[in-house]
């Protein structure tokens, strides 16, 4: 059931144009946001962006020198650009390492920072950081990407604390495995550091430690997203809600 709860709010949300960020600007378009779809690829943003009746920011959010001094109003900040490698330590590239954390560390740091006084003077604010299960807890091969969400996950507590007063909560997001292309792309090279078939990797890899043996629906992140943003959700802040299927009940 949808009521438009979110009319005359604008949500940003970054890598809006696939997986968990489509879904989510699918999910608050329905409650009656006007969306704006920050992502790399200028033409699945223009797409996405046409079917909810929004916008597309096309803007590289790795490039983050050129963010230091971003104005941009919104009520919602939806922060979920992301993307994966996986390889041993000892042989992960830096330069790889250093786009994570610039994508996924500095980026929302500086959208938080550029969106925050506009949410100050209006006294409302939501800020949804999709972090991940691994933002709680590391798996081997995942070195950037692990301490990436960590530092999310305090980027996102520190964001809360601060603007408390101000009327803005600040939330994470912590799926498990979710039916996307980043997860697409990904099986490969779980199967080659893992030295196992393309084929088993889901089962033997992405589902070992959730008690659900599925992946999670980028729909049913959203619903928890579109959640975070009401109303109903004003005392919620600082927290970090999985959907993990239980990985982090171990
Ligand atoms: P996806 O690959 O389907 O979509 C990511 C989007 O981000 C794409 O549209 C891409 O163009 C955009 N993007 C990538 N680099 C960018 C850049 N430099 N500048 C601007 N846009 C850029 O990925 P997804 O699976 O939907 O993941 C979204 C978020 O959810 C990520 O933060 C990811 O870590 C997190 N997450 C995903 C899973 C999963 O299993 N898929 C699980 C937990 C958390």
């Amino acid at each position: 059931m949808h009521t438009r709860d979110l009319a005359e709010r604008t949500a940003l949300i970054t890598g809006g144009a696939s997986g968990i960020g489509l879904a989510c600007a699918h999910e608050l378009a329905a409650r009656g946001a006007h969306v704006v779809i920050a992502d790399r690829d200028a033409d699945a943003a223009a797409r996405a962006a046409a079917t909810v009746d929004g916008e597309a920011w096309v803007v590289d959010l790795s490039d983050t020198r050129a963010l230091d001094d971003l104005t941009r109003d919104a009520d919602i900040l939806i922060n979920n650009a992301g993307i994966q490698r996986v390889a041993p330590i000892e042989d992960f590239v830096p330069d790889d390492f250093r786009l994570i954390h610039r994508l996924m560390v500095e980026a929302p740091f500086l959208l938080v920072r550029a969106v925050l006084p506009g949410m100050y003077a209006r006294g409302w604010g939501r800020i949804i950081n999709i972090s991940s299960v691994h933002g709680l807890r590391a798996s081997p091969f995942k070195s950037a990407y692990v301490s990436a969400k960590h530092a999310l996950e305090g980027l996102s507590k520190t964001a809360a604390l601060e603007g408390g007063p101000h009327g803005v909560t600040s939330n994470c997001v912590d799926p498990g495995y979710v039916r996307t292309p980043l997860v697409e792309k990904q099986i490969a090279d779980q199967a080659r550091v893992h030295g196992i078939p393309e084929s088993e990797v889901v089962q033997k890899v992405m589902l070992t430690e959730s008690a659900i043996k599925r992946l999670v629906e980028p729909a049913e992140v959203a619903s928890l997203v579109g959640w975070l943003a009401s109303e109903h959700a004003g005392m919620v802040t600082g927290a970090s809600y999985t959907m993990d299927g239980g990985w982090s009940a171990r």
